[in-house]
């Protein structure tokens, strides 16, 4: 897959699956005799495979359900809900609240890394990254063929460094990601919902652990994320814990034992499960029993069924919807399938929700059918205009460091336009060079283009205003223009996709972005006081040189003094916070020469009115 070329015709066309990479439960999915189907476990495990990856001892992988059984007794070499730490930085004192885990500490490490048993510590990626494995061989298994290439699927607010993580989990797992694909979309996919031409849709998607809900809108067959809401803390697990809590108070259980707990957690779920067909069900723990009916499970859980209800009208305000303008409602996640839920979502939304494909299966059979449009020739340009764009695209500006107009993983087409202005006086040109990539100065990333508006009226630095557009069509070829706004005047090139990245070229700028993070970010911020400070000496040369008079010879030298210091550092100094401060002392020592050339013009504007602020100052 090459940038800026969405299809490659040459690529031989293999099989490919769709992953619902969860944080709960994962499964993975594929398009066999023209119907999406979920793959199989061979052991006679269940579809789902739960997102738990155990590390033992002997430096062995366990995943899934005997992962899931193995986490009482080893909760820290156990990770369960690995999804909520992708993209997560190890400073963010959030990450710790996450999970009971042993964090490993590098030293100015971008990344988080769980220390457990067996081997070396383990990034999230590298967790999500065992569960992407074990899906891909359950699915080479199931075709006795190896399968190389699949769609996973993220939340829709996934940021990009969530996404980007997620991708290199795939990448790991030895899959190339064909796309990331938002959860509500594969959602919609999966019941055909693009097949219409318009339409607005709600995706309600329940899980074990998160709430999300999502507003679509299907525009000439795109689909866009239009708003989404939700609770990161509320879900099917919640409705395990009400239930253990009155089996507990039943039984007269203040104090219950972590293992009780756990325990009584895993019964309560089975229990709830069994109530979305059975009115009436018992849970055992040990000698002790509770018997309970749906009808009191209902009463339970009604006020965490109610909080999806705030996030959903949020999410309604946001993407400025009343439930009559919805054309449907999706459910997704396996707590959806609770029938109090299916009977709040209807009511809430004032239509019955769509949920006769499974609800758990919904997410990756919709990515499966994405794959098999995007490998399959028969199905060639059915969802072209879905996809995103690889590697984020910027502008140079001074300095040498990257603009980015539009972030990598925009869904295709985009527009992003900004607007820039000269630098220096007079100045009637301006270069505009189009770089791609994730790293933060010019050098390290790619150039696509190269070109110059010419005809800019000469103004004052920072008078002119050039807006640069940046246009990526359906099929992933760029346009670039620049337009001087008080003139028109106006300049374009097309990038086309002959100049595309190969595969291992974006592998390696992400690794580089990955492990240069630290030191770009560093250098970006020395290169922006480099040129502030270049800006700020240019500024006082002129000042000097037409109003050098303003000033007494003690205060002239004392200017001088503070501006050939900080000019030294410029030059020389790798710390741009010290560049900074150097730049601050001159500013406080020039104000004063400031203000009074500023009082000085204002004078001149007034001449012949008595009144000035200048000659006040000079008493
Ligand atoms: P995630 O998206 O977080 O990976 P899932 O969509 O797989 O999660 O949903 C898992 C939740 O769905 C769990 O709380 C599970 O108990 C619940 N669930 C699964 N089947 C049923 C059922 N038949 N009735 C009620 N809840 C169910
Ligand atoms: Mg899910």
């Amino acid at each position: 897959m090459s940038f800026l070329q969405i299809h490659d015709p040459l690529k031989p066309k293999g099989r490919a699956v769709g992953i619902d990479l969860g944080t709960t439960n994962s499964l993975v999915a594929a398009v066999i005799q023209g119907r999406p189907r979920a793959l199989p476990a061979d052991e006679g495990d269940a579809l789902l495979l739960p997102s738990v990856v155990h590390y033992a001892k002997d430096g062995g992988v366990v995943t899934g359900r005997r992962a899931r059984a193995l986490a009482p007794e080893y909760p820290t070499d156990t990770i369960i809900s690995v999804k909520r730490f992708m993209g997560r930085s190890p400073d963010d004192p959030e990450t710790r609240k996450l999970g009971p885990y042993r964090f490993a500490s590098a030293p100015g490490s971008k990344v988080v890394r769980f220390e457990v048993a067996g081997g070396n510590p383990v990034t999230p990626i590298e967790v999500s990254g065992e569960i992407l494995r074990a899906l891909k061989r359950r699915a080479e298994s199931y075709f006795a063929s190896a399968v190389e290439q699949a769609v996973i699927t993220v939340p829709a607010y996934f940021d990009d460094a969530q996404r980007q993580a997620t991708r290199d989990a795939g990448r790991l797992a030895g899959l190339e990601v064909l796309r990331l694909l938002n959860e509500p979309t594969a959602a919609a996919l999966a019941y055909g919902l693009d097949k219409g031409s318009q339409g607005t849709f709600a995706v309600y998607d329940l899980g074990g652990g998160t709430f999300d809900i999502s507003i679509l809108k299907l525009v000439d067959g795109v689909f866009e994320v239009k708003s989404t809401a939700g609770d990161t803390a509320l879900g099917g697990d919640d409705f395990d814990r009400a239930i253990a809590l009155r089996a507990l108070e039943a039984w007269g259980i203040g104090d219950p034992s972590p293992a009780l707990v756990q325990e009584l957690m895993q019964a309560a779920r089975t229990a709830k499960e069994a109530l979305t067909h059975e009115e009436r069900t018992e849970l055992a723990v040990g000698n002790q029993r509770f018997a309970f009916s749906r009808a009191q499970f209902e009463e339970w859980i009604a006020p965490i069924i109610q909080r999806t209800g705030l996030s959903c009208r949020r999410a309604m305000r946001d993407a400025r919807v009343t439930p009559e303008d919805l054309d449907g409602v999706v459910l997704v996640g396996g707590a959806t399938r609770v029938p109090a839920v299916r009977r709040f979502v209807a009511e809430l939304f004032k239509k019955e929700p769509l949920g006769d494909i499974d609800p758990d299966q919904v997410v990756a059979l919709g990515a499966a059918v994405q794959a098999d449009i995007l490998t399959n020739s028969e199905r060639e340009g059915e969802v072209l205009l879905l996809d995103v764009i690889p590697l984020s695209l910027g502008l140079e500006t001074m300095g040498g460091v990257v603009e980015k107009l539009i972030p990598r993983n925009t869904t295709i087409p985009a527009g992003a336009a900004q607007v820039f202005t000269t630098y220096k006086d007079g100045q009637t040109g301006m270069d505009i060079h189009v770089v791609q990539g994730e790293r933060e100065l010019v050098q390290d990333n790619r150039s696509l283009a190269r070109f110059t508006l010419r005809g800019i009226p000469p103004l004052p630095a920072g008078v002119a205003r050039v807006e640069v557009r940046f246009q990526v069509d359906a099929n992933g070829i760029l346009s670039v223009s620049a337009k001087e706004q008080s003139t028109g005047v106006e300049q374009s090139i097309t990038v086309t996709p002959s100049h595309g990245l190969t595969d291992e070229q974006i592998e390696q700028m992400l690794l580089d972005s990955i492990e240069h993070a630290e030191d770009d970010i560093q250098l970006r911020q020395l290169r922006e006081q480099q040129v502030e400070a270049e800006r700020v000496l240019a500024d006082l040369d002129r000042s000097l040189a037409e109003h050098g008079a303003l000033l007494s010879p003690e205060e002239r030298a004392r200017v001088e003094e503070v501006a050939s210091t900080t000019r030294e550092l410029a030059r020389t100094t790798s710390d741009h916070l010290a560049l900074k401060e150097a730049i601050a002392r001159l500013d406080e020592v020039t104000r004063p020469f400031a203000e009074r050339i500023m009082n000085k013009a204002i004078q001149s504007a007034l001449a012949g009115h008595a009144v000035s602020e200048f000659e006040r100052k000079e008493r």
